[in-house]
């Protein structure tokens, strides 16, 4: 059991999951936490590190539902997170595939059977989807329709991951950046099952009671899971809009169709971000996490922030662009600019895995975020706080706990096939240069072995 002056590590706490974790530990009265990473926030190798992302309220049930609702609360009342929330609405198109079409009805009478149907709309047509979005008038739409739901829109996601880490120095919360923050392994008592901290990369030895590990895509890498999560990236780019388009596009809904991608507003800059949908993209590679007595082969993630000069694959330009042609055959033209992969951790049954290590005493894993956690960034670090003090429901304990028996040969933790690899990918290329220790220092900011 923790208490209030119990010394906190939370590994990756630059990021989504550990700096929301961060933050509510210190709101809770916290005094001696620290964040380890290899970036000061906005984290550059977070897949949170990004301009925008999508928040909805369209799923009512299941546990994705209760925390959708749960999270977009916080989003509107904590004075911290509202100034990112951009209530602007959402559009989930399907086109051909009718699976689609019957669980987007099942999402409208879930949300009528609990008296919410005035936040949603069913369009039948295309008429009915320029009636909410104008914008789409030259879009090549016909045979579409969906859903329009009203509590949605999208949050600036870099700038609430910088007002968080912000927040955290003011609350006093202490940090390590660079390579005295990257974690190499765990610090293990005599018995080999306590956890008494973490070594870093360059060789400081951080002491804690409790080590949370919220390490994102690079978790299954640091710590052996046995397979419970897969790392796996998506592609985004972006196009460059007018001062007059950006102007017909301010506040228009957030635009999503699972069988292309989607798009949110532009910045006022007029950056317009695109993300094309499909399985994602492994990295298979040999490493050794630690827990691990040999080399094992899984998906390592490779960072944009890391390899700034990786392209990304043909078929993700391709695909970006046919969401730009398919709904602004206008801006079909213009070029595309820092286009970047964005690594997530999909656990195999699509849920987190939040709990304590069975092997190490006092080792928390916080991680599995399937592709949905930058909404949950105001409230998901409460579920690792109700965790370490054991007041979580036994509902969510089994839900999230250490489960790799479960996993199925072809389970991915998301609708959709097996995803197929990076290197097969034509036109996904790469230097094969390694980063050295000095540069991740010097990538990662002024702020090498800095403590606050
Ligand atoms: C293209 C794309 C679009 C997305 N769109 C949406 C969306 O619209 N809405 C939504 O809700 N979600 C979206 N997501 C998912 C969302 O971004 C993730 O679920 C969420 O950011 C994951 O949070 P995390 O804390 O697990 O990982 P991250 O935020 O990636 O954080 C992991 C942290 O661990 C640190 N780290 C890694 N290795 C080490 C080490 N050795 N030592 C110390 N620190 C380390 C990293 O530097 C990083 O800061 C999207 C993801 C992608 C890829």
């Amino acid at each position: 059991m923790v208490s209030k002056n119990s010394k906190i590590l939370v590994v990756g706490g630059a990021g989504t999951m550990g700096s929301s974790t961060a933050l509510h530990l210190a709101r809770r009265g916290y005094t001696d936490i620290r964040v380890l990473d290899m970036f000061q926030p906005p984290s550059g190798n977070s897949a949170g590190n990004d301009m925008n992302k999508l928040i909805s309220t369209q799923y009512v049930d299941g546990i994705w539902g209760r925390l959708a609702l749960e999270t977009w609360s916080e989003w509107n009342a904590d004075p911290l997170f509202k100034p990112f929330l951009h209530t602007v609405g959402r559009l989930d198109l399907a086109q051909h595939d009718e699976d689609r079409v019957s669980q987007l009805k099942k999402q409208l009478e879930a949300t009528k059977a609990i008296g919410r149907e005035d936040n949603m709309e069913w369009l039948s047509n295309k008429q009915d989807i320029l009636k909410k979005a104008p914008f789409l008038c030259e879009a090549d739409i016909e045979g579409w329709k969906g859903l329009w739901i009203r509590d949605s829109g999208w949050v600036a996601a870099r700038d609430a991951l910088t007002a968080v880490g912000a927040e955290l120095r003011k609350l006093g919360v202490k940090s390590a950046f660079g390579t005295a923050g990257t974690f190499k392994s765990l610090i293990l008592g005599e018995d080999g099952r306590t956890c008494l901290g973490v070594r870093a990369v360059d060789g400081t030895e951080w002491y804690a009671d409790t080590v949370i590990m919220a390490t994102g895509a690079w978790s299954p890498t640091l710590i052996d899971l046995e397979d419970q999560c897969i790392s796996k990236c998506w592609q985004f780019g972006h196009i460059q809009l007018t001062p007059e388009e950006v102007e017909s596009l301010r506040d228009t809904p957030t635009t999503y169709n699972m069988e292309l991608g989607f798009f949110m507003e532009p910045s006022p800059q007029g950056v317009m971000k695109f993300v094309n949908e499909f399985e994602g993209y492994t990295r298979m590679a040999t490493c050794r996490p630690f827990g691990s007595d040999k080399d094992i082969k899984i998906s390592v993630p490779r960072s944009h922030a890391l390899h700034p000069t990786d392209t990304i694959p043909e078929d993700g330009v391709k695909g970006i662009k046919k969401v730009i042609k398919t709904c602004f055959p206008n801006f079909a033209h213009k070029p595309l600019f820092d286009t970047a992969i964005c690594w997530c951790t999909d656990s195999y049954d699509g849920n987190w895995l939040l709990c304590e290590d069975p092997r190490y005493n006092g080792l928390i894993l916080a991680t599995g975020d399937c592709g949905h956690t930058f909404k949950m960034l105001p409230i998901v670090g409460k579920y690792v706080c109700d965790l370490l003090e054991n007041k979580l429901s036994d509902e969510d304990k089994n839900r999230w706990r250490w489960r790799p028996e479960g996993k199925k040969p072809n389970d991915t933790g998301r609708e959709g096939g097996q995803p197929q690899d990076l290197a097969d990918q034509k036109g996904w290329c790469h230097d094969d240069e390694i980063q050295s220790d000095s540069t991740i220092t010097a990538l990662a900011g002024r702020m090498n072995g800095h403590s606050i």
